[in-house]
């Protein structure tokens, strides 16, 4: 995937994690390049819109989704192919949330089905981290 072709990233976050936590590390790592947004290209400003997947089983994702590639298709003909969408780590790892969420393969699946290129990963907390390679964290 050549993320210097894409101009809006989708943040997918948890509904469930949500209810807490504003996404304030997700957008920092977006703005600094880090977790999952270190191999973004640093000179170029992309878009951004945090969602979150409506809550279990995750079906929601695929309304929102799809509303909003239809809208910035229609509005800015900004495409698809112009989109990634970046699933936040609490949805792919164990953290200090939770472990992993539990409709992850239906969340890519919804995904797949919108033709929309999808990425893992946001921020990687270093405590997380150090948890989940020694087993404290046994989830992914
Ligand atoms: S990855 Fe972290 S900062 Fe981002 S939404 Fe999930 S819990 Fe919040
Ligand atoms: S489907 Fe997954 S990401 Fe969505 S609320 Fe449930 S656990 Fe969280």
């Amino acid at each position: 995937m050549d993320l210097s072709q894409k101009d809006y990233v989708v943040i997918l976050q948890c509904d469930i994690v949500k209810q807490r936590c504003p996404g304030y590390a997700c957008e920092k790592a977006l703005h600094e390049r880090t977790g999952g947004f270190a191999p973004y290209p640093t000179e170029k400003t992309y878009r951004s819109l945090n969602i979150t997947c409506g809550g279990c089983c995750g079906q929601a994702t695929q309304r929102k989704l799809a509303s909003l590639l239809k809208k910035l298709e229609k509005q800015e003909a900004i495409t698809s192919d112009r989109v990634v969408v970046q699933l936040s780590s609490c949805i792919t790892r164990h953290n200090h949330h939770s472990p992993p969420c539990p409709h992850l393969d239906y969340l890519r699946q919804i995904l797949a089905g919108l033709k929309v290129d999808v990425r893992d990963d946001t921020v990687i907390n270093k405590l997380s981290e150090e948890r989940r390679k020694s087993g404290v964290y046994s989830g992914g």
